[in-house]
């Protein structure tokens, strides 16, 4: 990490800043300050199209990553050939979960534990997205998100610029938090962007296909993710640091590492 990242001093004071202002504005602002080791984070969403989309214009060099878990769907593997076509220069790092973890844990307990317990769930998000993701953002600065208030309590008050204690208090970048979900795509129309086609079928979060499935008019967003669960974080912990009860030493032994 380099040394002139922020203190939660300026990124607090920064975040008033840009209250109210266009995302461009702190896309440019996050893009000056930290490029080339800023990248934007996309599950392959209607925001991280909008993000992709804006950052671009002001630096078609910028980087963007996500974690293909192994178990998503093929409709996203369709967009990302759309995304490609659509920006030639496109700077793309597909993460994947290192094998072993992966294998040791279907071995131990077969391919759709996730569906036995939230427990299970969440050992499976760390493994097949959280770690290959914190692995990514230990080599940068600054990340930028598609992060919005409105999707879920959790995220209801989420700034524009935070200091991410999470991930090695690198700087992370809310560009979209104050916009609905209408006005990215309202976005998307206006500048005819690629969408996953499973928008079409109904679903308003996009993530792995057996852990996802359309929603009904007046359920939340996200509802359908995880949507056997209740009572239990619509979160994979990428965002936000999840109880995860026992699952920490199972975790550590299935990625090698017996350290207490
Ligand atoms: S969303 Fe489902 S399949 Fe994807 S990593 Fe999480 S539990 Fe595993």
């Amino acid at each position: 990490m380099s040394v002139d990242v922020l203190d939660d001093l300026e990124a607090g004071e920064l975040a008033v800043e840009f209250e109210g202002e266009e995302p461009e504005v702190v896309i440019e602002w996050a893009i000056e300050r930290f490029s080339p080791s800023l990248s934007i984070s996309t599950a392959f969403q209607t925001d991280g199209a909008v993000l992709l989309h804006m950052a671009y214009q002001i630096d078609p060099n910028i980087k963007m990553f996500s974690v293909d878990t192994g178990r998503l769907p093929g409709e996203t593997f369709e967009l990302i050939e759309q995304m490609y076509e659509r920006y030639p220069k496109l700077q793309l790092d597909l993460l994947s979960p290192k094998a072993e973890p992966v294998n040791a844990m279907v071995k131990k307990h077969g391919p759709n534990h996730f569906y036995k317990s939230v427990e299970n769930r969440l050992l499976c998000c760390q493994v097949r997205k959280v770690l290959p993701l914190q692995q990514h953002l230990a080599g940068l600065d600054a990340w930028i998100t598609g992060l919005r208030r409105d999707q879920w309590a959790t995220r209801s008050d989420i700034r524009k610029v935070e200091i991410d204690h999470d991930h090695g208090a690198i700087v992370k970048f809310n560009p979209l938090a104050e916009w609905s979900e209408e006005d990215v795509w309202d976005y998307v129309k206006e500048h005819d962007l690629p969408y996953n086609s499973l928008y079409d079928k109904g679903y308003t979060s996009i993530g792995c296909a057996p852990c996802t499935r359309p929603t009904q008019k007046g359920e939340d967003l996200r509802a359908g993710r995880w949507w056997w669960e209740s009572g239990a974080p619509k979160e994979c912990g990428i965002h936000c640091a999840i109880e995860t009860g026992g699952l920490e030493h199972e975790l550590r032994a299935l990625i090698g590492d017996d350290s207490e």
